[in-house]
């Protein structure tokens, strides 16, 4: 196959305006999405009145199942583990040794993360703290409309179990009835209790609102398309959501001394999952950048995905010639990207100056691949700059906190009176009269 050089938008710090087209080239085009929230609010509703008969009806026109019951869209837990039996011995290994990783790293994180009760004693015997409790039920949407996708099993299905959710609800789209049977060994391995066949915005109704044959969950998590992030920001406020995903990203920085076929497969590697991904490269050095180019135009010819990797590459990539390194670090917090790697021969030196990524891959051999599947930390992270507020998908995600508060008689008297004065400013008699009715000397 010939090589053929893609047009990519390419890009110097030293060009004027350089921060405004910078940010403009990160946001996407929103013209779609008054279009999928209301075709979204009409399933949703719809999910809300007629329960499963919705979902059977919105499941045929959308996946092309037919089905007269939701429970012949359910898959017992025999078929998740015959699905597991019936791998090969490779994929069961692979399987096998990415879940094992995926749970050490969550419970690793369950005991660093702050993740337990704790509690503490003031001198007067007042004693203060937070209870931690896992969430009772959750659902995880797994994607599967045009691809499938275990590692995202793995990805959200092992967090919950580690934090002790006791009911994990699993849903996932099988169009045309094509079920993966290594999305369902995922399933099997990460202790998913139930799942579903069923996706979209559906799917994310019938959690949020629970049908006759599916349970309402307390959270939905996982990432999927445009009308799964639209249900989810729909629904958020009845149930809890990780976060609303956007199209995948990768940064890379490098400082010239990678090999360029490595880097140039890297930002395929997001690339290729959708036309609205973003691959992006910091280099100082314009000759590494016109290397990396020559390897896009080489290798892209060999992707059997060519054509996603070409589009997104034409309209949304940016190769960006920056004066050094430390201005290539500064241009990725602002840019605050999901996948961050450091192609460098110092990174860690890098990687500290990085405080806005939602996960950072450092050094010559840390694809972001390995991240995808089987290095241990999760995929799930947070896309469209928002990795300056927010973090991956973690244990800390199926937790939540008690504020535990045991005040003393002792306590009382000096607290109340603290109480009593700021509730009489606010003009809260009973809040006044609460603390006062404690103190020794009523006042
Ligand atoms: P999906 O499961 O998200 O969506 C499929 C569902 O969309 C269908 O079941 C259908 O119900 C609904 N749908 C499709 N067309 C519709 C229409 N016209 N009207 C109403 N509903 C419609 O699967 P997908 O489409 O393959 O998308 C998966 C997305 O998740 C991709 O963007 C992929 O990049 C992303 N992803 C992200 C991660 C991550 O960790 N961030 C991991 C895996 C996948």
């Amino acid at each position: 196959m010939s090589s053929v050089r893609i047009p990519i938008k390419c890009l110097t710090s030293q060009d004027p305006g350089f921060r405004e087209t910078l940010l403009s080239s990160l946001s996407l085009p929103m013209a779609d999405d008054e279009a999928i929230d209301a075709a979204v609010v009409r399933i949703l509703a719809d999910v809300k009145s007629r329960g499963d008969e919705a979902v059977i009806a919105l499941t045929h026109q959308f996946d092309r199942l037919n089905v007269t019951s939701v429970a012949q869209l359910e898959i017992s837990r025999q078929e998740l583990k015959l699905a597991y039996d019936t791998l090969s011995a490779e994929q069961k290994s692979a399987l096998d040794v990415a879940a094992q990783r995926v749970r050490a790293y969550h419970e690793r994180q369950k005991i660093e993360a702050g993740c337990h009760s704790w509690e503490y004693e003031e001198a007067d015997g007042t004693r203060l703290g937070q209870k931690v409790t896992p969430l009772d039920r959750v659902g995880i949407y797994v994607p599967g409309g045009k691809a499938a996708y275990p590692s995202s099993v793995l990805m959200n299905a092992i967090p919950a179990k580690v934090a002790g959710v006791k009911e994990v609800i699993m849903v996932v789209p099988t169009p045309d009835g094509a079920r993966n049977p290594l999305v369902l060994a995922a399933a099997h391995l990460s202790g998913v209790d139930r799942v579903f066949t069923i996706g979209g915005a559906q799917a994310v109704g019938a959690l949020a609102y629970g049908t006759q044959t599916i349970p309402s969950v307390d959270k939905i998590v996982g990432p999927g398309n445009a009308f799964v992030a639209a249900a989810k920001r729909r629904v958020f406020g009845l149930v809890g959501i990780d976060m609303i995903a956007g199209p995948s990203e990768i940064l890379v920085i490098a400082d010239g001394t990678s090999n360029p076929d490595w880097v140039a497969m890297d930002l395929f590697s997001q690339a290729e999952h959708d036309e609205l991904a973003q691959s992006i490269l910091l280099c100082p050095d314009a000759q590494f950048i016109e290397q990396v180019q020559v390897s896009i135009s080489k290798l892209l010819p060999e992707m059997p995905r060519r054509k996603v990797i070409e589009t997104s590459l034409t309209n949304r990539a940016l190769l960006i010639q920056v004066e050094d390194m430390s201005q290539a670090c500064e241009i990725a917090n602002a840019i605050a990207a999901e996948h961050l790697e450091i192609c460098a021969a110092e990174p860690r030196k890098w990687a500290d100056m990085i405080r806005h990524a939602g996960a950072i891959f450092m050094g010559h051999y840390t694809s972001e691949s390995l991240g995808d599947y089987c290095a241990g930390p999760n995929h799930v992270l947070p896309t469209a700059r928002t990795a300056r507020f927010s973090s991956p998908l973690g244990v800390y995600d199926f937790i939540k906190r008690s504020s535990m508060i045991e005040v003393s008689e002792a306590g009382a008297q000096t607290l109340g009176a603290v109480a009593s004065t700021l509730a009489h400013g606010e003009g809260l008699q009973a809040h006044a009269r609460a603390a006062e009715m404690r103190l020794k000397t009523v006042l």
